[in-house]
């Protein structure tokens, strides 16, 4: 089976975790530093804050932004559980806004009726590795004074007009095993605000600059210089993995030919980067996911529940009108697109697609 997703991790990453592990220093020091560095660098931002995974990054963003309790938080029904859950984290409440029927992302339009005297932030999430449309995102935030928090969890070196993901607002980042730069866990925020920058690496440790001395609740969410170590050998690929994505997703785009079987749409103004080639399938998907793992297609299925669908928000009585995600959820198989497929993997893959014979959905209208 193709699998459909795999970390590539070489020669480099051993040498550069052997290296630390010798060095005395294996909690966070000079390998988290220089990483930061590294990272803020690609994103385009003034600095960047290690953290231990991709959910702390979005709260700690979050609580550097001072949202809590009794504010309000718009963000997507279609996304991973961590975007919404980091807002319930910080007392917060989210405020969901149905997505776009091309790109899964926020629908833009819809998100204006949803502001509120409470509205603090917009989280917007790079699905797949497609940017949101940020420009009215930064629009609206600046004329009703919104922070803008991005869910760049699965976007590093995405643009939008050739401005990189996480230079936006607060950008926060994923390096979890499948993503698409990882160190096996970790998290990265990224900003241009010094102050946001300076609460950040407070909460990350104790509240604490000068040791000993604590100046606000803080917790340690400190990156090990281990991670740090991995995740600078992967972050030097980068640009070769992603140029490696975007190849095989446009291979597959050219080469997917089915009457019910809808192949992910690209905005002109955006670089995506696919960390997830998602196809849908208008009808019958279990029976095409059946297909396709017959035929030695790995698949997998981001997201199946929209997060107000899910029994922790129903239990809090979040309610949300989002129909477009609801059946987006229902459609969607994601394929592999990851940079270790070969071509034959690639042929195979766009072959079991073309082969299925669920059959073609009647488009009412
Ligand atoms: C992976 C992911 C996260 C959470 O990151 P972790 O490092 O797993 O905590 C948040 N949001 C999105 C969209 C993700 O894909």
């Amino acid at each position: 089976m193709i699998p459909v997703a795999r970390p590539l991790i070489g020669q480099e990453e051993e040498e550069a975790v052997l290296a630390v592990l010798r060095s005395g220093i294996i909690a966070q020091g000079p390998e988290v530093e220089r990483f930061e560095a590294e990272f803020a660098a690609v994103c385009g931002a003034r600095y960047a804050v290690a953290v231990m995974n991709g959910t702390i990054a979005l709260y700690l963003a979050l609580l550097a932004h001072n949202i809590g309790p009794g504010d309000e938080v718009i963000t997507t029904p279609f996304s991973f559980i961590a975007t919404a859950n980091s807002i319930l984290m910080t007392g917060a409440t989210p405020v969901f806004v149905d997505i776009d029927p091309h790109t899964y992302n926020l629908n833009t339009d819809q998100i204006a009726a949803a502001i509120t005297s409470r509205t603090r932030a917009i989280m917007p999430v790079h699905l797949y590795g497609q940017p949101a449309d940020m420009a009215p995102i930064m629009n609206l935030a600046e004329r009703h004074h919104l922070a803008v928090i991005e869910d760049a969890a699965q976007a590093i070196g995405a643009t939008y007009r050739g401005q990189p993901v996480g230079s936006f607002g607060t950008g926060c980042f994923s390096l979890y095993a499948t993503k698409n730069v990882t160190s096996g866990e970790g998290g990265m925020i990224t900003t241009n605000d010094p102050a946001i920058a300076y609460r950040l690496r407070l909460l990350r440790n104790h509240g604490s600059r000068v040791r000993y001395y604590h100046e606000l609740l803080g917790y340690n969410f400190r990156m090990t210089d281990l991670q740090a170590a991995i995740g600078r050998a992967q972050l030097a690929k980068c640009e070769r993995f992603t140029s490696q994505r975007i190849a095989n997703a446009a291979f597959l785009n050219q080469t997917i030919r089915h009457p019910a079987v809808i192949t992910p749409q690209v905005r002109p103004e955006v670089r995506h980067v696919f960390h997830q080639y998602t196809i849908r399938v208008t009808t019958n998907r279990d029976e095409a996911i059946r297909q396709l793992n017959a035929a030695g297609v790995g698949t997998a299925i981001f997201y199946p529940l929209p997060i107000p669908q899910q029994p922790l928000y129903q239990k809090l009585g979040i309610e949300a009108d989002t129909p477009v995600a609801n059946q987006i959820a229902r459609e969607v198989i994601a394929l592999p697109v990851h940079p270790a497929l070969s071509e034959a993997d690639l042929r195979q893959i766009a072959a079991a697609v073309n082969a299925l014979t669920v059959t073609e959905a009647v488009v009412a209208g």
